[in-house]
């Protein structure tokens, strides 16, 4: 079977609440079905800057996307650029954002809230604005619904590559603070979720990672160099995934080490590899 990969990207989750909060990934990874590891945020720990990092291996300072209000369409080699240079395919679920990074035009939720278009940039797509979200009305896409749209995808259309991005323990955190019990109980939400998603993906052929782009810090804020900021997880469901059991990896190795792992060469601009 060719290898297929999801890219789990759980927004704002701290390294050590997904340890403490997180029951099914920690019985995946004390019963041997998966790996983890401490993965170093980089900065600034912001959202934007970092999906831009995780698909293009570039530093923020590198490709130049250093704050959300910045973002723009990425003129970067990026995972899903060079996935379709090479006849592979790809499906997100995801924040408005990955849009307007990658999909070819600033995001309009008229037009892209739903894509089927084998000649998009990015193939098949679900996307949510969380437009009028407050404290006051925190409602967010359930886990549920985001996970099960992950799995349509996978199952009618099977793409290379899936990204499923949710940003609830993000809002949560920001609303409540990295140490509030509303944001440490919205992590175990999200686990309970990947409960029901990772084992299909598993049977259907997709190797798994759950990582998070930044962590929460106490003010319920994010973008400095704090270690609650900068330490994420980085669970591996995949024989093929070769870090040494103990290294602190660098979060600039995850689009280079996608597209080797789905058979594709990296390209020159990613150029930080595995410590193995
Ligand atoms: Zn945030």
């Amino acid at each position: 079977m060719t290898r297929k990969i999801c890219l789990v990207i759980i927004d704002g989750l701290r390294n050590d609440t997904a340890r403490t909060e997180c029951g099914y990934l920690a019985a995946a990874i004390e019963g041997g079905q998966a790996r983890a590891w401490t993965m170093q945020a980089c900065l600034p720990t912001i959202s934007a800057p970092i999906y831009e990092t995780i698909h293009t291996g570039l530093a923020p300072v590198e490709h130049g996307l250093l704050s959300n209000e910045a973002i723009r369409s990425s003129p970067h080699a990026n995972i899903f650029s060079e996935l379709k240079a090479a006849g592979k395919s790809a499906g997100v679920v995801a924040h408005s954002y990955f849009h307007t990074l990658y999909g070819g035009t600033a995001f309009d939720p008229f037009e892209h809230v739903e894509i089927n278009d084998p000649d998009a940039p990015i193939a098949h797509a679900r996307y949510y604005s969380m437009a009028g979200y407050s404290q006051s009305n925190p409602a967010m896409p359930s886990e549920v619904d985001l996970c099960a749209q992950a799995w349509a995808i996978a199952r009618d259309a099977a793409p290379d590559y899936l990204l499923l991005h949710t940003s609830s323990c993000d809002t949560l955190g920001h609303f409540y603070s990295g140490e509030g019990k509303e944001y440490r109980i919205q992590a175990w939400k999200v686990d309970n979720a990947l409960s029901r998603l990772i084992p299909r993906l598993r049977d259907a052929g997709y190797d798994v990672m759950v990582t998070a782009d930044h962590g929460m810090n106490a003010d319920g804020h994010h973008a400095g160099d704090e270690p609650c900021l900068r330490e994420v997880p980085f669970i591996v469901f995949s024989e093929a995934f070769p870090a040494a059991p103990e290294a602190l990896l660098d979060q600039r190795i995850i689009a280079p080490t996608v597209l080797t792992l789905l058979g594709v060469e990296p390209p020159e601009t990613m150029n930080t590899r595995i410590v193995q």
